[in-house]
């Protein structure tokens, strides 16, 4: 009887999504209505480790307590005014972030999506105004396998079929080479009509694809010697989910341009910010760009916030170490579970790659598995598993997780 409750309460929710939603995601057949940390609780009061962290946007755990308070209290003073007159908040959150990684100048968005709009336009700008390209002839290198969201520019940078396809016409100016393939971009990047490179440090969406150091490092010389913007994506790898702040510094380089979005706002409300010095930023003029939402005072008090909850807890370092323990487990089950062929990752951001020779639903499968025994995580790619919690999961934790996800297979 009680089962049948529980079942019934879960449908409910999954039904009305099914019939009033658009039908544009596959979602586990899971239903949450609480977050604590890196709990996540179903309609029957079930806990989960959250091993995805929505893709990457609440690294500082749900419903941070810090972070939260600040929504409330400036949510009850000022939310929003339009960039038609000046707030408060703004000016401050653009000093805080722009010294925190050393940029002359921020320029507020509220997506990712919308950030990597921002950023290409932003390229463009620059490269008639400063590069001295000739207008409309600028174009913009991006790599196979890539995920800038899903606006008509980031669909039309995509080699992804079901990105793309049925959405044509695309935007044009965008060439697409290989990842991690240094003589693929050394073989284009000459060309005097390339503005920048639009390049994610590790591919997220795609499985989790790190490529070599040297790559990225001989990738942002090159567009150094060729007047080329570096233009990173660190949507997904950014805020420490990496284990360092940046993704990018790893090989100690500073892009010549910065999108983060995400776990900008710890996950409570879309933020998303360009970066860029001010010989790039101020290429775009007042009534150029903007956005009704960027950088509105709400947006801004939660960022600073949820930038300061990484600083002061440290959770680039934590995602270092147990990420460090999570892969270690990982390669321990791997020589003890013939299924899993690969596992790549870096810090709190990694996934292993299921052999599905045989069952192509197996990943789905397990994600399903995985569920059942309390931890939620989703395939990508068909037979890709990405293992991503909040930052502050525990060494004690990573151990279980570890024992439920070696269960599950
Ligand atoms: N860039 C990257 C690297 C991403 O991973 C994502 C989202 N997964 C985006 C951009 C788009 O962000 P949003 O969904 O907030 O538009």
């Amino acid at each position: 009887m009680q089962q049948i409750h529980t079942i019934s309460k879960s449908m409910y929710f999954m039904d009305l999504e099914d019939k009033y939603g658009a039908h544009n995601y596959h979602p586990l057949p899971v239903v949450l209505e609480r977050g604590e940390g890196v709990f996540l609780y179903d309609v029957n009061g079930k806990s989960y480790y959250d091993f995805l962290s929505a893709y990457s946007a609440v690294n500082q755990g749900h419903c941070h307590p810090r972070i939260i308070s600040t929504l409330v209290t400036q949510s009850q003073k000022l939310t929003l005014t339009s960039r038609a007159f000046y707030n408060d908040q703004l000016g401050e959150y653009e000093k805080f972030i722009t010294n925190l990684f050393g940029y002359d100048k921020v320029l507020p968005m509220n997506t990712g999506a919308e950030g990597v709009e921002t950023a290409i336009k932003l390229c463009r700008k620059w490269a008639y105004t400063c590069k001295g390209i000739p207008e409309n002839e600028a174009k913009i290198i991006v790599f196979e396998g890539n995920f800038h969201g899903r606006t008509m520019t980031a669909v039309s940078a995509s080699n992804d079929p079901s990105s793309y396809s049925g959405f044509g016409p695309f935007l044009p100016g965008l060439i697409k080479i290989p990842y991690n393939n240094i003589s693929a971009l050394e073989s284009v990047i000459s060309d005097p009509h390339i503005a920048g490179i639009l390049i994610e440090p590790i591919q997220g969406e795609a499985g989790v694809i790190v490529p070599s150091d040297d790559y990225l490092r001989e990738a942002f010389a090159l567009c150094k010697k060729n007047k080329v913007l570096f233009i990173a994506d660190e949507v997904q790898t950014g805020l420490a989910r990496t284990g360092k702040w940046l993704a990018c510094d790893y090989i100690e380089i500073k892009p010549d341009i910065l999108i983060l979005g995400k776990a900008l706002s710890g996950g409570v409300l879309p933020v998303s910010a360009v970066m860029a010095s001010d010989e790039i930023m101020l290429c775009i003029h007042p009534g150029e760009h903007g956005s009704t939402f960027g950088g509105n005072p709400l947006a801004s008090a939660v960022a600073i916030t949820a930038l300061k909850v990484i600083q002061e807890e440290l959770l680039f370092d934590n995602a270092f170490q147990q990420g460090l323990l999570l892969r270690k487990r990982l390669h321990e089950i791997q020589s003890r579970k013939g299924i899993i062929k690969q596992i790549r990752g870096k810090g709190l951001l990694n996934a292993i790659e299921i052999d599905s020779s045989e069952n192509s639903s197996l990943a789905w499968n397990i994600c399903m598995r995985m569920a059942d025994n309390g931890l939620l995580a989703k395939p990508t790619h068909g037979n890709i598993i990405r293992f991503a919690p909040p930052l502050a999961i525990t060494e004690e934790q990573i151990e279980e997780c570890a024992f439920l996800i070696e269960k599950s297979l």
